[in-house]
C-alpha cells in the first residue's frame, strides 16, 4: 500500500503550495525549467536543500547522493556516474549559474568513512562510494590528532572542500568557472542548530550567512 504520510501530504500540497504556485508550474511546464542554481546534497532526509532554501518549483537543480559527493571527471571508468549526468546536464544542457556543495553535520556517510564501519551488505556500495573522499582524510592527516567529533566534522568540511576541486576536473566546468560564467560555492548545514555556514573563496574558511536562527 501506498504510505498514507505520502497520501496525506500530497493532498496538502495540492490544496496548498499547488493552488498558490498553479500558474508558476504551467509556466514551467510550457517553458520548461531554467533553474541558475545546482545544489549537490546529501541524500539525508534531514537536509533537503528546497526546504532550507525555501525554493519554488523550478528554482533549484538538486542532485542528492550520500554524502554529497562530487566524483572525478572519469568518463572511461567502466560504471555509471548518475551525479556527473546530472552536473552534465545541469551545466551543459541547462547553463546553471552557480553550483553549490552543500555539506552536513552528522552525516552518516562520512561517519561511516571515519569510522571505518563493516560493509553494510555483501554488495557493499558505500564502502566503494566513499573511498572517493580518500584524499580528503589523508589531507587531515591521522585520526588520532582529534576526538571523533572533530574528525568527523573536518572530514566533513574536508570533503565539500575536495568535491570543489573535483568539480574543477570537468572540463566544461573549468571552462565556464574560467570565463566567470560559473561559480562554485561550498556550504555547510548545522542539522540541530539551523545554521548554514557558507566558505568564503578566498580563505577557504566556511562563515555564517544571514542572520541564522
Ligand atoms: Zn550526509
Amino acid at each position: 500500500m501506498f504510505p498514507e504520510r505520502l497520501t496525506e501530504g500530497y493532498t496538502s500540497f495540492v490544496e496548498g503550495r499547488f493552488a498558490r504556485e498553479k500558474s508558476r508550474y504551467a509556466m514551467l511546464a510550457e517553458r520548461g525549467q531554467r533553474p541558475e542554481i545546482m545544489v549537490i546534497g546529501c541524500v539525508d532526509s534531514r537536509v533537503s536543500p528546497e526546504v532550507i532554501f525555501d525554493a519554488a518549483p523550478g528554482e533549484l537543480l538538486v542532485v542528492r547522493n550520500v554524502a554529497n559527493i562530487v566524483p572525478r571527471y572519469e568518463p572511461d571508468r567502466g560504471s555509471q556516474h548518475g551525479t556527473s549526468a546530472a552536473l552534465e546536464f545541469g551545466v551543459q544542457a541547462l547553463g546553471i549559474r552557480h553550483i553549490v556543495v552543500l555539506g552536513h553535520a552528522h552525516c552518516g556517510g562520512i561517519k561511516f568513512f571515519a569510522q571505518d564501519q563493516a560493509p553494510l551488505s555483501q554488495g557493499d556500495f558505500i564502502t566503494q562510494w566513499m573511498s572517493q573522499i580518500a584524499p580528503a582524510a589523508a589531507a587531515l592527516g591521522p585520526h588520532a590528532r582529534y576526538d571523533a567529533d572533530a574528525y568527523q566534522r573536518r572530514l566533513e568540511f574536508a570533503s565539500v572542500e575536495l568535491s570543489l576541486e573535483n568539480l574543477m576536473t570537468f572540463p566544461w566546468v573549468k571552462s565556464k568557472v574560467e570565463q566567470g560564467r560559473l561559480d562554485l560555492h561550498g556550504a555547510y548545514f548545522g542539522v540541530a542548530s539551523g545554521r548554514l555556514l557558507v566558505r568564503d573563496p578566498l580563505s577557504g574558511r566556511f562563515e555564517a550567512v544571514g542572520e541564522g536562527p
